[in-house]
């Protein structure tokens, strides 16, 4: 039997028209023991059954409540109401799963609004609801947007280590990785833990990015992207960190800083074009409660432009490309330096930004996506390119209105020579990273990447706040439940 979605349903319902069809799915509402609303997770839309109880058993209507699961046989009609343009009169229903939802969950299925906070804690209430169904549905085509995106533009998907030896910045937010029985770690003669007899003959960890890694991949194939989980135990409580996060990263042989910012520009212009073409249901009821919780805040802290015309507007522009020192300039001077307004006041040339001076640049200066580009080396890593001036590399930060960085990438160091006193002043051990100098031993060429936090543009795509609120299952300090 072809099984119709919901989606199929009502968007090709001129073909089932005064046809019997069969739909399964949840009901979200049963009103005057006549209309039911169901829901299959196809679509933030509700497919409306009207059942005519005098030909029903009491026993079925009894169970016919929110939150059970039914399967239903009818025949489709045009509706005569108002609200959609089809309806399915019920012959046949069957009860497939009963709610039994105690006291908590059944204030949680109530059609009202609950606290996001609530529905982490229910997990499986969680992707019932319009909200998360309506964010995890986009989320679903974002990625499958990127995918594309790279595959049109002729990249190869690589796949790099969740376990792995190689720490790419040296941050020590890393998650280490062993099979030792914790009560008894096996000691060397003078006292230090013996890697040699963990798992992997030596110390490894969770991947904190694909990078380096990747590196090597563009070296023989010339276009790679990884697309993976990434973890840092980084103990940052904000509403931008997770622990666990999906990071995709290009990594291009050839390219310079330049070309690294375009690509980083047209990829999230594409993929940001495909949620407006592929998601409008979704994104309509996003706009509208992104509307709605503008309204319960302070006046200048609202959003100057709805969700939908704030995507609309940020594929037409050509986004700010500012280097770090115009930055620093606009900042020092800024009123809100001035006034002493930042927590982190900007000192001079070499300071690191924060999110609240990138945010101000963003979003009061230029009120535009906003890359800057050469930073000073001393606040990024070793694998970026240096600049002639000796002082900055070809670093670039692609900031959102919003968000703060949602992309990080560089041109990388591809003469040995020179990534070798840089990794000396840096202290980065060169005999840890062998295979990686092997790289640049071996026909090195110039090569540019980036960093993309899935979640970071999921926050933005749908106007949602909490990253904890776009990844089905968050890991955050304390906090990995299921
Ligand atoms: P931040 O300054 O915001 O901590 P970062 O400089 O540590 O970011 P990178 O190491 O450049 O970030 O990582 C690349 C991208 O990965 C970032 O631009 C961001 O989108 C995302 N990202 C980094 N850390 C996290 C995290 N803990 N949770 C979710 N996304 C993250
Ligand atoms: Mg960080």
């Amino acid at each position: 039997m072809e099984k119709q979605t919901i989606k199929d349903i009502l968007e090709g319902y001129k073909k089932y028209l005064h046809h019997d069809i069969t739909v399964q799915g949840w009901v979200r509402a049963f009103r005057s023991n006549r209309f039911i609303a169901l829901n299959d997770g196809s679509s933030i839309l509700n497919l409306q059954v009207v059942v005519d109880f005098e030909k029903f058993d009491e026993e079925i209507l009894k169970h016919i409540k929110t939150a059970s699961s039914l399967r239903i046989t009818g025949e489709v009609v045009e509706s005569q109401g108002a609200g959609q343009s089809v309806e399915i009169i019920a012959r046949k229903i069957q009860i497939l799963g009963e709610n039994f939802a105690d006291e908590l969950e059944k204030t949680v299925l109530q059609p009202k609004k609950h606290s996001l906070e609530v529905l982490r804690d229910q997990a499986h209430l969680r992707f019932r609801t319009n909200l998360f169904g309506a964010v995890f549905r986009v989320r679903s085509k974002v990625s499958f947007a990127i995918h594309q995106f790279f595959n049109q533009n002729q990249f190869y998907y690589i796949n790099t280590p969740v376990i792995t030896g190689a720490d790419a910045e040296g941050a020590g937010e890393m998650f280490q990785v062993t099979n030792f029985d914790l009560n008894h770690i096996p000691h060397t003669e003078d006292g230090a833990i013996d890697y040699e007899q963990d798992f992997f003959g030596r110390k490894t960890n969770l991947t904190v990015s694909g990078q380096l890694e990747a590196e090597t991949a563009a070296m023989g194939l010339g276009r790679v992207y990884t697309f993976g989980p990434t973890f840092r135990a980084e103990n940052s409580n904000t509403t931008r960190h997770l622990a666990e996060f999906w990071m995709v990263e290009p990594e291009v042989a050839f390219n310079n800083l330049e070309d690294n910012i375009d690509l980083a520009e047209n990829f999230l212009k594409y993929v940001i074009g495909y949620v407006l073409e592929n998601c409008k249901d979704d994104l309509a009821f996003l706009d509208k409660r992104f509307a709605e919780e503008q309204k319960t805040k302070p006046e200048r802290e609202r959003a100057k432009e709805g969700l939908i015309e704030k995507l609309e507007n940020v594929i037409k522009k050509r986004f700010m490309r500012v280097s770090y020192s115009e930055a620093l300039e606009i900042l020092m001077n800024s009123k809100e330096n001035k006034k002493g307004k930042f927590q982190f006041p900007i000192e001079g040339w070499g300071t690191d930004l924060q999110s609240e001076h990138e945010r101000y640049l963003v979003e009061k200066h230029f009120e535009s996506p906003v890359v800057l580009f050469d930073y000073p080396k001393e606040i990024k890593a070793f694998y970026m390119r240096l600049n002639e001036d000796q002082k900055t590399v070809a670093a670039m930060d692609v900031l959102f209105p919003g968000i703060g960085e949602i992309i990080g990438g560089s041109q990388r160091e591809e003469r040995l020579e020179v990534l070798q006193q840089k990794m000396q002043e840096m202290h980065v051990d060169e005999r840890e990273l062998w295979w990686y100098m092997d790289t640049r031993k071996f026909g090195s060429v110039p090569h540019a990447g980036f960093g993309l936090g899935l979640e970071r543009l999921i926050l933005f795509v749908t106007g949602m706040t909490n990253i904890r609120d776009v990844i089905p299952f968050p890991r955050t300090p304390k906090n990995a439940e299921f």
